[in-house]
């Protein structure tokens, strides 16, 4: 049986993930290990042992991997051969191309939140909504009557760079005050103190951690009021790392959406946490793989045949 592989380089993790047509998920692996300070070289290379071991589960269970398509925090030019990260700002990647073949098998890459916001949609009952990636950076998938919104070029979604104050912190895109410098994970365990689990110290009750959130939430609720002041969606998907924090950030968030959002008198956004939680982008890579297939398969008959 055809299957496709989801890979998933992120700041400071790798994964991969083989579904099935049926969707079901036959082998996931995750490794984390800090990507900054690595050149791309040594990354893709990691990703590459990573394939490698997803391959010989695929020939265990009798798969074929037909091709993969790679998550990266970036921004992706092109379709297929030829393809280049233009600017991972969190990996420290400019115009790095994005090899042909990983492990013999024929890839393509995509930014992480869309492929996401892709999972979801085929995950859920959700056919309108703004899925937010929270890791080190923050990134958007827009998705609107059921179709993934890429903009022009495959660039849109970059809700991490929406100003939230012209005055604020220098962000890493060369702008100043951008979301990401108040939600991304490193601003908020700044924000909070040394400590590693945000959602326990939540849990716990913890006054700078509870002061943390409340502060991200508030600036998601801000950008995102006009995420939706433009685009008209009914939810707002907290996924990655901010998905366990849907708790405390909700509040803060629907407040700002109520004040801000002008329709929100008659319809006020819904924020709810991400149904794939942290697999969610990898497993929105491997379904367009799978979703191709299902999509035309003939083409994929007539390319086996070859
Ligand atoms: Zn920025």
């Amino acid at each position: 049986m055809p299957a496709g592989l989801g890979m998933e380089i992120n700041v400071d993790y790798l994964a991969v993930c083989l579904l099935d047509l049926a969707g079901t998920v036959r082998h996931r692996a995750h490794l984390t290990t800090d990507q900054r300070g690595r050149t791309p070289a040594q990354t893709w290379s990691g990703l590459s042992a990573l394939a490698k071991a997803a391959s010989k589960a695929a020939a265990a269970e009798g798969l074929a991997i037909v091709g993969a398509t790679v998550a990266l925090p970036g921004l992706v030019s092109g379709h297929s051969a030829g393809q280049e990260v233009k600017i991972a700002p969190n990996l420290g990647w400019h115009e790095t191309p994005v090899p042909a073949r990983i492990d013999g098998i024929a890839v393509t890459a995509g930014n992480e939140a869309n492929l996401a916001a892709f999972g979801e949609l085929h995950a859920t009952g959700l056919s309108s909504f703004v899925y937010v990636s929270g890791e080190i950076g923050i990134g958007a998938g827009i998705v609107v009557n059921g179709d993934l919104f890429r903009g022009t070029q495959g660039w849109a979604g970059e809700l991490g760079h929406v100003t939230v104050d012209p005055a604020g912190p220098q962000c890493t895109c060369g702008s100043q005050g951008c979301l990401e410098q108040y939600a991304g994970e490193d601003a908020i365990r700044s924000a909070c103190g040394p400590g590693l689990d945000l959602e326990l110290r939540a849990r716990n009750a913890d006054p700078a951690t509870l002061k943390a959130l409340e502060h991200a939430g508030t600036a998601l609720g801000v950008a995102l009021s006009s995420a939706v002041n433009l685009l008209d969606l009914p939810v707002v998907v907290l996924g990655s790392h901010l998905a366990p924090l849907v708790p405390w950030l909700k509040a803060p968030i629907e407040r700002e959406l109520k004040q801000r959002v002008i329709t929100s008198r008659w319809s006020s956004p819904e924020v709810v946490p991400s149904a794939l939680g942290a697999d969610a982008a990898v497993i929105g890579a491997a379904r367009t793989v799978t979703e191709a297939i299902i999509a035309n398969p003939a083409a994929h008959l007539s390319s086996v045949s070859r």
